[in-house]
């Protein structure tokens, strides 16, 4: 495919992406500013990402560090003013902290205290050697299905995980992201997220992002509220197997 045809369809699927979000906005009642669209580019070439910022697309998320690291730089090689702010969405092993507050803007995969301090250690460093500018912004990632296999800080672990991050200087606590169940229909679940956000914020007023809904379930996620939806398939097509 050539560019240009690859440009024409990301413009067609952006603008369907779209037209589904305002008429889920609608229906519940909101204004469509009110909800972010990250487009999420793992196991897509940076290539598409260039595209997509074309596009007037802003805010991008990956879900693998390694994958993240090398994509950010191209970017930076094919759009040196994009100004794009990049999103880590994926589970993430402490490890990889150093990393990872390298290219991202905001890490929506914050799911223990350990995960907190090692980003917190990480941003300062980063910061201190001039590698980013500021505190780093977190979701909290809470776990809607009891399976500690998918990642996510149970709801009975979230105003402690929460207060731990609001007293980093080093993060600043953005709001909540959930992934839902698989096997079950979404609503119940992000009406679940809905009510921990509203308890998070009469503690943390400024936690007022809720990060829900991806390309099949983003209808549901913004009648409870999701404020920024994470759409990889129904923009970019069908992923290989290698990034789940
Ligand atoms: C891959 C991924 C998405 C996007 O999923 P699609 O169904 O392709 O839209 C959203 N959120 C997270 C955490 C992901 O890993």
């Amino acid at each position: 495919m050539t560019e240009q045809d690859r440009r024409e369809e990301l413009r067609a699927a952006l603008a369907e992406v779209r037209a589904r979000v305002d008429a889920a906005c609608v229906a519940a009642g909101r204004a469509p500013a009110e909800v972010r669209l990250l487009a999420v580019t793992k196991t897509f070439p940076a290539s598409d990402a260039a595209l997509l910022t074309d596009l007037g697309m802003t805010d991008l998320a990956e879900n693998r560090d390694q994958e993240a690291s090398a994509k950010h730089a191209e970017l930076a090689g094919l759009r040196p003013d994009s100004g794009v702010r990049w999103h880590m969405v994926g589970r993430l092993q402490r490890n990889k902290a150093r990393s990872v507050v390298r290219w991202a803007d905001e890490v929506q995969s914050v799911d223990s205290v350990r995960l907190a301090d090692a980003l917190a250690r990480a941003t300062r460093t980063a910061v201190d050697a001039g590698e980013r500018v500021g505190p780093l912004d977190v979701l909290v990632q809470v776990s809607l299905d009891a399976d500690p296999a998918r990642g996510g800080c149970p709801l009975t672990q979230l105003g402690e995980l929460a207060d731990h991050i609001a007293r980093s200087g080093d993060l600043r606590l953005r709001g909540l992201m959930a992934v839902a169940p698989l096997d079950a229909e979404p609503g119940a679940a992000f009406q679940r997220l809905a009510e921990a956000s509203e308890n998070l914020r009469k503690d943390h007023p400024g936690a007022v992002e809720l990060s829900a809904g991806m390309s099949g379930d983003l209808e549901q996620a913004i009648a409870h509220g999701s404020t920024c939806v994470r759409v990889g398939t129904a923009l970019l097509g069908r992923r290989g197997l290698a990034s789940p």
